[in-house]
């Protein structure tokens, strides 16, 4: 069988890690030399981008979306966090390798990816596993001193836990999975105020779940909503639709 590189029809950066750290037993940090990466933006949190890794023939393979955690545009330093849920998945198995001078390759953010914080929203409630969670703390450092987040986040266990902080008042609830605590039942039961913000980034079933359940709350309609599978159980490469 021919082997070709995956090619998308947009440009691809080839970047040099600069740094390699197990921030948790299951989360690697590996930042990257993004200098010549156009279109990141420290003031839109949650941006999101495509890494490539190679196969074992040096053939590029096909990307997946991972988030910006945090750009510093005066050095050029970007940083991603990588879940290592085992050798199965290709990037998984290449940053739980990953070293300092590893060659990787990533596009530009997705042109409609991240958000900009919006003055006039006072609530936030966002809801993540540890796919969603590098958006989730990216967004909670960017808001303001005056407005409330309360955030949920779903780990394995509380080695998982990592500092969630920023100026605005925030409130972080973990759960643990080993312990049968779920972001669908945590979201269960809130009284989410009008004009609220609503993020909920984590594994497709569970999104669906509490999106069914949030549309109980009859303030619902007149708060931004962004929800989002960000995997799924038993399915590469998955993508919930737009
Ligand atoms: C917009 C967006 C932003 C994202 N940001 C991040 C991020 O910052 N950090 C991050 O780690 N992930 C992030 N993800 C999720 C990541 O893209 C997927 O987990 C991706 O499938 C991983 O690719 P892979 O090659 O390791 O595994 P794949 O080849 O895609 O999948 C192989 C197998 O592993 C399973 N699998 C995939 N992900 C997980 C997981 N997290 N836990 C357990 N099993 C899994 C699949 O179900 C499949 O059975 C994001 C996804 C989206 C859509």
């Amino acid at each position: 069988m021919n082997k070709a590189d995956v090619n998308p029809p947009y440009d691809i950066f080839s970047v040099t890690v600069k740094k390699a750290i197990l921030i948790t037993p299951f989360l690697k940090r590996i930042s990257v030399d993004a200098r010549e990466v156009s279109g990141l933006r420290p003031d839109l949190p949650g941006q999101y981008l495509k890494v490539f890794v190679r196969d074992a023939d040096g053939f590029r393979q096909p990307g997946r979306a991972y988030t910006v955690r945090r750009f510093n545009p005066g050095t050029g330093e970007l940083e991603l966090d990588f879940v290592l849920h085992g050798d199965e998945g290709n990037i998984s198995r290449w940053a739980s390798r990953a070293e300092i001078g590893d060659k990787l390759e990533i596009s530009r953010p997705n042109t409609r990816s991240g958000i900009s914080i919006d003055p006039e929203i006072r609530n936030y409630f966002l809801f993540a596993d540890e796919t969603g969670l590098p958006a989730v703390a990216a967004i909670v450092e960017a808001l303001p001193a005056a407005v409330e987040a309360r955030v949920f986040i779903e780990i394995a266990n509380a080695k998982e836990m990592q500092p969630v902080k920023g100026e605005a008042a925030i409130s972080v609830r973990w759960l643990c999975r080993e312990l049968g605590e779920r972001l669908v039942d945590a979201a269960k039961d809130l009284s989410i105020p009008s004009g609220s913000l609503v993020w909920v980034t984590a594994e497709s079933g569970q999104v669906s779940a509490i999106r069914t359940g949030l549309k109980k709350q009859k303030s619902l309609g007149t708060c931004a909503v962004h929800a989002s599978g960000y995997w799924k159980k038993g399915v590469a490469d998955h993508r919930d639709p737009d």
